[in-house]
């Protein structure tokens, strides 16, 4: 007798959510639907003294960091709820490197758990990656965080609204002035029908911010009159 695959599978599904979870880092007990025991949500690392501009860690309390006295970043608003350091940076690592989706749930579920910001955008639109990356890959990590955002919030996820024309490559070698040059031009719009007002761009890391701010310009040359930063974490400065 033919075994019917699909309804294995559903069931499978169906038991996954019932059982309990367990503790993606340490293999404890969950918390109902997140694979995260206490202790280790308690290890997550909060972004809560930074930059109000670029959301970098900072040291002492301070409203912006130096860099941003000096050149006001281009986008209006930043939500960056974590820092980008253990545990939280295993978890990204498996997300990103790994192929485990299950990570990026969990990571999608801490940052719905924080504090939401003042202003909803109408629509999220996720870095997108270069064709080649997504190939090798098989998703895009911004794209599946910002899919449980939008639903939370009943916001549009526009997944197409920006498109990389070509690879950039690495930009953590790179020195500020080379990372803008290196972004430059990476990035087109390709909105389908009226332009919204207010979006945010939604990437998993923060790391120089010079991706971001290029994706938040080209946003905004195409009309887009209020553009917000959206980041699972914040790196620390470099260069
Ligand atoms: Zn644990
Ligand atoms: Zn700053």
């Amino acid at each position: 007798m033919p075994v019917n695959l699909k309804a294995t599978h559903l069931v499978d599904g169906a038991l996954d959510a019932l059982l309990p979870s367990h503790c993606l880092l340490c293999g404890a007990r969950g918390q109902g639907a997140l694979s995260l025991c206490a202790a280790c949500e308690a290890d997550m690392p909060r972004n809560t003294m930074c930059c109000a501009r670029c959301a970098l860690p900072l040291e002492s309390p301070a409203r912006l960091c130096g860099r941003c006295i000096k050149r006001e970043p281009p986008w209006d608003a930043v939500w960056v709820p974590f820092r980008y350091e253990w545990p939280l940076a295993q978890l990204e690592s498996r997300f990103k490197f790994g192929g485990d989706l299950a990570a990026g749930r969990t990571l999608s579920m801490l940052w719905l758990a924080t504090p939401r910001p003042e202003a909803l955008p109408q629509a999220i639109v996720p870095v997108p990656l270069h064709r080649s990356r997504l190939r090798g890959r098989g998703y895009n990590q911004a794209l599946e965080l910002a899919k449980p955002p939008a639903k939370h919030f009943d916001i549009r996820l526009l997944h197409e609204a920006l498109r990389r024309n070509r690879a950039t490559g690495a930009q953590t070698e790179l020195t500020a002035v080379q990372r803008r040059r290196n972004v430059r031009g990476a990035f087109e719009t390709n909105f389908d029908g009226a332009v919204p007002e207010h979006v945010a761009v939604l990437d998993d890391v923060f790391t120089t911010g010079a991706t971001l701010a290029e994706c938040v310009r080209v946003l905004k040359r195409a009309g887009v009159q209020r553009v917000d930063v959206w980041a699972l974490a914040r790196a620390p400065a470099r260069g």
